[in-house]
């Protein structure tokens, strides 16, 4: 049996119909960027999120990068980032002149370590950026009460969880501005890159959406520069279908998500945890498992596909040398990236094959 990772072709047989008549619905207006099928979507995730506004732009990473600049931080300034995620979140901080200032993760739930927090925080510190990784949200009500206490800002991270919620609150309403990517892989994904900013604020929202184009509202009104990071026309129609479909796949990521704990229970394997008073959208199902390598191997030779969700957390990646960082000023972090495993995850999974992992991997573990 082969089992991928992710099957993005399942997917999209299950909504071709939908998906096909938006796309072609986009190809016979001729407008190809802006319009109303981005208006609609915008309008559509903010209403998904009891947001105000919904600003969409070119991907995830810019989102993270308008949303900074946007709040006015740059040079000089500080930025609470976690040690283990995907690098935008840093490469954010550092695009708009700011310095990412690391923190430890907390190993069960993989976010930052709200407990790490406070040490971190200087006179120039003035956002923290929460990741909710692998689809579980970071402990936002912790963090939004230590942001209030030091008078700093708050960007959510949602890229890997999108409808994630705690005590039934989604990710992205906690914080004072979020930042989506709706790259294919992600649990709402286009068929290209794409992201959006879900911003509280009328006046931060009236500079995000200049800042994402040519800083204007409308033609020629340029009060200060911005850039041009716009959500694609064509990537804005499909992500209206797929919204449709996104809590329904969730809940069909859970359920898979359940049978691989049932597999796994009685395995020395690390499984994925839930904060009990959290929706866990299981973006990634990650593992941890000691001798990894030789099960990368051994699961490959089986047809299994995993992944590492990341093999380096970011304090220990080259592009951060200059700070000279050790193992042990991250020691989650530097412990957690030997042993984590993504294993085969996506809605239209079979029982089948979930049922095929869990067998390979419990004869992995006697
Ligand atoms: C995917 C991702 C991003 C960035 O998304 P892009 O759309 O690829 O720029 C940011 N943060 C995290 C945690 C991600 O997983």
């Amino acid at each position: 049996m082969r089992v991928p990772i992710l099957d993005l072709n399942a997917q999209y047989n299950s909504i071709k119909d939908e998906v096909d008549h938006a796309l072609r619905a986009v190809l016979e207006s001729g407008w190809f960027v802006g319009g109303d099928p981005v208006r609609n979507f915008e309008n559509e995730f903010a209403a998904a999120h009891s947001v105000p506004h919904c600003i969409g732009c070119g991907n995830g990473t810019d989102a993270l990068e308008i949303l900074l600049k946007a709040m006015g931080i740059g040079p000089g300034d500080e930025v609470i980032v976690p040690a283990l995620t995907w690098i935008s979140t840093a490469e954010a901080v550092s695009s708009v002149g700011a310095k990412p200032v690391f923190v430890d993760i907390e190993p069960i739930y993989f976010s930052l370590d709200v407990l790490q927090i406070e040490q971190k925080i200087t006179h120039s510190t003035k956002a923290i950026i929460p990741v909710h990784l692998y689809g579980h949200p970071a402990d936002m009500p912790a963090i939004m009460a230590i942001a209030e206490q030091y008078r700093l800002l708050v960007i959510e991270d949602c890229a890997q969880a999108h409808f994630a919620a705690i005590n039934s609150k989604r990710v992205g309403c906690w914080g004072h501005a979020a930042a989506f990517s709706f790259y294919p892989t992600k649990n709402l994904g286009a068929y290209g890159d794409g992201g959006c900013m879900l911003v509280r604020e009328d006046g931060l929202a009236e500079r995000v959406r200049r800042l994402a184009n040519h800083g204007q509202l409308k033609k020629n009104d340029h009060p200060f520069e911005g850039r041009n990071s716009r959500l694609d026309t064509l990537q804005a129609a499909v992500l209206s279908v797929k919204l449709r479909h996104l809590a329904k796949w969730n809940e069909l990521r859970i359920l898979r998500a359940a049978r691989y704990h049932y597999l796994l229970k009685n395995s020395s394997f690390l499984l994925p945890q839930t904060r009990k008073d959290a929706l866990h959208v299981f973006h990634l199902f990650v593992i941890r498992i000691k001798n990894r390598a030789s099960a990368i191997q051994y699961l490959r030779d089986h047809g299994i596909e995993t992944a590492v969700h990341y093999p380096c957390a970011l304090p220990f990646l080259p592009a951060y040398n200059s700070y000279g960082f050790k193992k042990n000023d991250f020691p989650a972090a530097a412990r957690v990236q030997e042993e984590v495993l993504s294993l085969p995850m996506y809605s239209e999974i079979s029982d089948e094959a979930i049922d095929y992992v869990g067998q390979h991997l419990m004869k992995l573990d006697t």
